[in-house]
């Protein structure tokens, strides 16, 4: 029986669309992880996948019948740079899957080898930021945050040059599709519009099919992707996380999370912080992910301006308009997501300045985002649960003094303590994929072979919103020598 079950669309896609080329075989697979649920969610065999026929398909030494290898073209702005060719330059999509769920999912190798859009690049990425990847964007799903997830890891036995040489891996990612802005920007570049419209059209059929039956669908599009992207990045700020990449290549048009670089969750809350390497003028800053996203999003309505000519409005005004969604949605969600943070199962006048005087708090007093909300769902029972949280604060009495307005908020809900509790602990995580802690195990599994402590952060990241016994280590954040300052670029 063949291992997976292919039902490919993106293939049949015009020739320009995609490069056709197998994956470059490499010398010595090995399994690292394959990930069981999500087999079984794929109707794929796990321990087909982990035999040595799977690992050498995951390693892209051999093709899964079905597959039909391409990598796709994309462009995007890279730091705000526009370039018209990007392209999967180490990656091919195998095909497309159908899953138990009847959804449709791209299965993806990453590190495969040189493809047409390499440009200078080897064609191949290394162990750690393959684990980084697999961590972190597990980490995202078992958080409830749309997100592409990682099916397996491989190593290659070969190393990959970076500073120095490194082992080699593989990494098989999961996406409900690798459409980006950035697809549509390729097209847009060449003036393609059949092109910009074939795309838009697989884009409804795949992602939104509700927009087929609307008056304007591409317009219909554009507002899907709008409110979809406005959940997206209200869901990581609500969490923390910091993108790190946020070019337009890198954003999709489903609304996942994609490309695990320099990625990381910040501890100690600070709006400013960045961690990637590369981004020194903090472009990708916590604080500017959303305005970030709504600029991404103005680049993609400029793409589709030649279809929304089509119709009896300017074609600007109605990219204006939907872009003009943006705002209201993005807040929407994230103040939606901040009350339940505090509690407030209703909507009061002034649950968002409560919300904002603790942030503007937790900046002053140096307290960890993590564990200051979650805290809070001690707290919230009443004030002999306020240890834990005041603790965080450099100042403990600025905790105190809001922690009696927020019990006054809290005092007006409807709501009983242990409704409220649950609540509470079930969108205030204990565990994040603390930086230190993805570093420390990439550190083992690269430096010692030790796979312990990936698989023991993996299976921590996995439940984040228990409280585990034996698991508490990995709900602190970092001391002052663990501290990673930096995250440099997957690669
Ligand atoms: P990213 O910053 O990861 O979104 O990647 C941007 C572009 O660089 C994409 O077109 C990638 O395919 C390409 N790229 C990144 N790393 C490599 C590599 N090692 N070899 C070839 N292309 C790469
Ligand atoms: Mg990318
Ligand atoms: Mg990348």
């Amino acid at each position: 029986m063949a291992v997976f079950t292919f039902d490919n669309t993106y293939a049949r896609l015009p020739e320009r669309f995609h490069a056709r080329l197998p994956p470059t075989p490499v010398a010595a697979p090995r399994l690292v992880r394959v990930n069981e649920p999500l087999a079984a969610l794929l109707g794929v065999d796990p321990a087909a996948l982990a035999g040595p026929e799977g690992v050498a398909m995951l390693a892209g030494n051999a093709l899964p019948d079905g597959a039909e290898p391409i990598a796709q073209a994309y462009a995007g702005h890279q730091f705000g740079n526009f370039v018209p060719q990007l392209g999967d330059g180490r990656a091919i999509l195998l095909g497309e899957v159908v899953g138990r769920d009847g959804v449709r999912r791209d299965i993806q190798l990453k590190g495969s080898g040189p493809t047409p859009f390499s440009r200078r690049g080897d064609g191949r990425a290394a162990l750690g930021p393959v684990l980084r990847e697999y961590i972190v964007s597990e980490a995202m799903f078992a958080l409830g945050i749309p997100t592409t997830r990682s099916l397996a890891a491989v190593t290659t036995g070969e190393p990959v040059y970076r500073e120095t040489p490194l082992p080699g891996a593989v990494l098989t990612r999961v996406a409900l599709s690798h459409l980006r802005v950035g697809t549509f920007q390729y097209f847009a570049a060449r003036q393609d519009v059949d092109g910009i419209r074939i795309l838009a059209d697989y884009a409804i059929a795949r992602h939104y099919p509700e927009a087929a039956g609307a008056a304007h669908p591409h317009r219909a599009l554009l507002g899907h992707v709008i409110a979809a992207q406005a959940r997206l990045v209200a869901h990581w700020m609500l969490v923390g996380f910091i993108h790190g990449v946020m070019n337009t290549d890198n954003c999709t048009i489903s609304g996942e999370t994609i490309d695990y670089g320099p990625c990381a969750f910040m501890d100690t809350y600070d709006p400013k912080t960045v961690f990637s390497s590369i981004d020194a003028y903090g472009r990708y800053a916590y604080a500017n992910q959303p305005g970030i996203v709504h600029w991404n999003l103005t680049r993609l309505a400029e793409t589709l301006l030649p279809l929304l000519a089509e119709q009896p409005e300017p074609a600007i005004e109605i990219a204006k308009e939907e872009l003009a969604r943006f705002a209201p949605a993005f807040e929407a969600a994230w103040h939606g997501g901040l009350r339940r943070k505090l509690g407030f199962l209703e909507a009061r006048e002034e649950d968002l300045a409560l919300a904002e005087q603790l942030l503007q708090r937790m900046q002053e007093g140096g307290a960890d985002f993590t564990l200051t909300f979650r805290a809070l769902v001690g707290a919230a029972a009443g004030p002999e649960g306020d240890a834990a949280a005041r603790a965080l604060f450099s100042a403990p009495d600025a905790y105190d003094t809001w922690a009696a307005s927020w019990r006054a908020r809290l005092a007006q809900e409807p709501a009983s303590a242990e409704e409220r509790r649950a609540a509470m602990q079930a969108t205030n995580p204990a565990i994040i994929a603390r930086n230190h802690q993805v570093e420390a195990a990439i550190a083992a599994a690269v430096e010692r072979e030790d796979l312990g402590p990936f698989e023991a952060l993996l299976d921590a990241v996995s439940r984040p919103f228990e409280s585990r016994t034996g698991l508490e280590g990995y709900t602190l954040p970092p001391q002052p020598e663990e501290r990673v300052l930096q995250t440099f670029c997957g690669t």
